[in-house]
């Protein structure tokens, strides 16, 4: 039996990552790339644990490890006692990857209150709750990657969108104005931006027709999301910070 500060254990030597929303789509494919880079991966998930628990198996399989962790992003309690469980085990997070996001979409005129705040809660307060004590450890550890995950619509703006639009537009400036923050830490905070990328999120819109208004005439990939990711968590890019990496297809 090993336990994190015994120097025999292989978990101590890796960075330790949290990714939220890792149970499927993107943030799966993410939690997959950085185990496979070496680090051990918590993967978050809200409520779908046996899809977590098959993102964990993959991980796994390829010879990774990591662990799964039941929070909501948008429960601060929650996410603080999460953050707290991971930290009092392996004293430290190097790699935070905020992924966790829902769409609520519907024109203003429907939009009742408790769908615009619904979406807030969870994309960029979400971000907040989960953020806040991760980054206390960096700054003590002196060293950090956090990349959150934005959209194009918060980029643009997108009819219907108007919670999400606001939600990603708000993570924009938080990772901004957070990387201004901690960056002589060397801790550095980036986003990245998705444009239309294959997931459960976009099951009912009618790609074929969205496809023919992207520059590149298809959809994304979360192979192609998480590769920007896991770049942004690399020692190459240790003198990128505050910028926002655009996955999209050329749609912005
Ligand atoms: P997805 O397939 O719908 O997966 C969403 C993930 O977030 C799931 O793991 C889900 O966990 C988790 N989640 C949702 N609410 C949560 C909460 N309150 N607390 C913790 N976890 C929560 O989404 P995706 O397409 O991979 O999107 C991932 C991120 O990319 C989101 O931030 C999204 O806004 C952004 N994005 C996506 C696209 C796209 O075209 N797909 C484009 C631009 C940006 P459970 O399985 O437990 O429910």
């Amino acid at each position: 039996m090993t336990t994190p500060s015994d120097p025999t254990d292989p978990i101590a030597v890796k960075q330790i990552a949290l990714v939220t929303g890792a149970s499927r789509g993107i943030g799966r494919q993410v939690a997959l790339d950085l185990a496979a880079a070496g680090r051990h991966v918590f993967v978050n998930y809200v409520k779908n644990e046996a899809a977590a628990q098959e993102t964990l198996s993959a991980i796994e399989e390829a010879g990774g490890s990591g662990e799964i962790i039941c929070f909501d992003v948008a429960d601060q309690a929650q996410a603080e006692a999460g953050v707290k469980a991971i930290l009092e085990k392996h004293k430290k997070i190097e790699i935070l990857v905020n992924n966790a996001g829902i769409t609520d979409d519907m024109l203003m005129v429907w939009m009742k209150h408790e769908n615009w705040q619904r979406v807030l809660d969870t994309n960029l307060t979400g971000f907040y709750n989960v953020t806040r004590l991760v980054v206390k450890n960096m700054i003590r550890k002196r060293f950090g990657r956090i990349v959150n995950i934005t959209s194009t619509s918060g980029q643009m703006g997108q009819a219907g969108q108007i919670n999400y639009s606001a939600s990603k537009a708000g993570l924009i400036g938080a990772t901004k104005a957070l990387s201004r923050e901690v960056s002589s830490r060397n801790i550095t905070v980036n986003a990245v931006s998705p444009g239309f990328i294959e997931t459960e999120m976009v099951e009912n819109l009618p790609m074929e027709e969205i496809a023919k208004t992207i520059p590149m005439k298809r959809p994304g990939t979360p192979r192609e999301v998480a590769a920007a990711v896991t770049f942004l968590c690399s020692d190459q890019a240790s003198y990128i910070t505050g910028q926002v990496l655009g996955v999209n297809g050329g749609i912005v």
